[in-house]
């Protein structure tokens, strides 16, 4: 019987996941066949019965469900409990297992397209939601030097401080306000977790004057695979990272963590540049 797989959001629309990941399937010869699922709020918990009722395999989590499915899981990896959020889940004997591949899949794009040490360095985070306490934590575990997060609603900035001290670790963690970015010194590496820059959101998530100095910026936003910040910060001849390639790497894991198998690198970036210059 085939397996099914897919992405369970709202909206979904967009997603690029099924084409990745169709795509492997077929490399890998899995009879297997993954599909956006559009869940509305109010039948989110339908939706979470029904996965296993119907005999679905896995699905991967995006906006804006990725914290409020934890409840709906039997149980979930140390990995996502930290992070406080699931991009992953996987049907296994009968229980639904909540994973999160973000920080692992950045950390590999990050090694394949940066390649860079991240011992030591001086790292600025904008961002405090899900995937920025997913980056946050591999970060810390890579011993970075020091890292700065800045957050348009405070409170959360220090909470993922505070846990991220508690984690202990040689870095040193500290909340900043948006309006700090405006006087502060250059960071090493300077990473985007929110929706600015994507189609629609409009601007820059830093001032410009911070990106003069800065020599490596990551954006975790992929629509469009060049967001504002990117094509700003190579204009400067920083080294750049966009949101396409952790969609790949994170895909690769949770393709992994479903199948036990090494998930087709190279057939599954092929779909997603493909699916990208279509619509541009
Ligand atoms: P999330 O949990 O909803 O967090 C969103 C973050 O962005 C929060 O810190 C939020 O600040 C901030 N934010 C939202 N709108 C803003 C605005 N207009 N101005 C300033 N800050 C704003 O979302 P997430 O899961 O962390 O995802 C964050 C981004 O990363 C999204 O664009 C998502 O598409 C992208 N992402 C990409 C991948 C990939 O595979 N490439 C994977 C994961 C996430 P507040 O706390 O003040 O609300």
């Amino acid at each position: 019987m085939p397996a099914l797989f897919g992405i369970i959001g709202y909206p979904v629309h967009h997603s690029l996941s099924p084409i990745m990941h169709n795509a492997a399937f077929r490399a890998a010869r899995l009879d297997s066949y993954y599909l956006a699922f559009e869940v509305e709020p109010r039948r989110l918990a339908d939706a979470m019965r029904a996965l296993l009722a119907l005999g679905i395999r896995g699905v991967n989590v995006t906006i804006p469900y990725k914290e409020r499915i934890r409840r709906y899981l039997d149980a979930c990896t140390t990995e996502a409990d930290w992070i406080g959020a699931v991009n992953t889940v996987a049907a296994r004997n009968g229980r639904l297992i909540g994973h999160n591949t973000d920080g692992a899949g950045f950390l590999q794009a990050y090694r394949k397209t940066i390649g860079l040490p991240l011992r030591g360095q001086r790292v600025l985070l904008i961002g405090a939601g899900g995937a920025a306490r997913a980056v946050a934590m591999t970060l810390v575990r890579e011993g970075i030097g020091e890292l700065q997060i800045a957050n348009r609603t405070p409170a959360r900035t220090h909470t993922i401080v505070r846990r991220l001290r508690r984690a202990g670790g040689g870095t040193v963690v500290e909340a900043l306000g948006l309006s700090a970015l405006r006087t502060l010194p250059a960071p090493d590496l300077l990473i985007n977790a929110t929706p600015l820059g994507m189609k629609g959101h409009g601007a820059l998530p830093v001032p410009r004057t911070l990106l003069a100095h800065t020599p490596i910026v990551c954006d975790l936003v992929y629509t469009p695979p060049i967001t504002p910040l990117l094509r700003a910060a190579r204009e400067t001849g920083a080294k750049t990272m966009g949101g396409l390639n952790l969609l790949l790497h994170q895909g690769a894991l949770s393709f992994e963590y479903w199948t036990g198998r090494p998930a087709p690198l190279k057939i599954m970036w092929a779909a997603l540049s493909h699916a990208c210059r279509q619509e541009a």
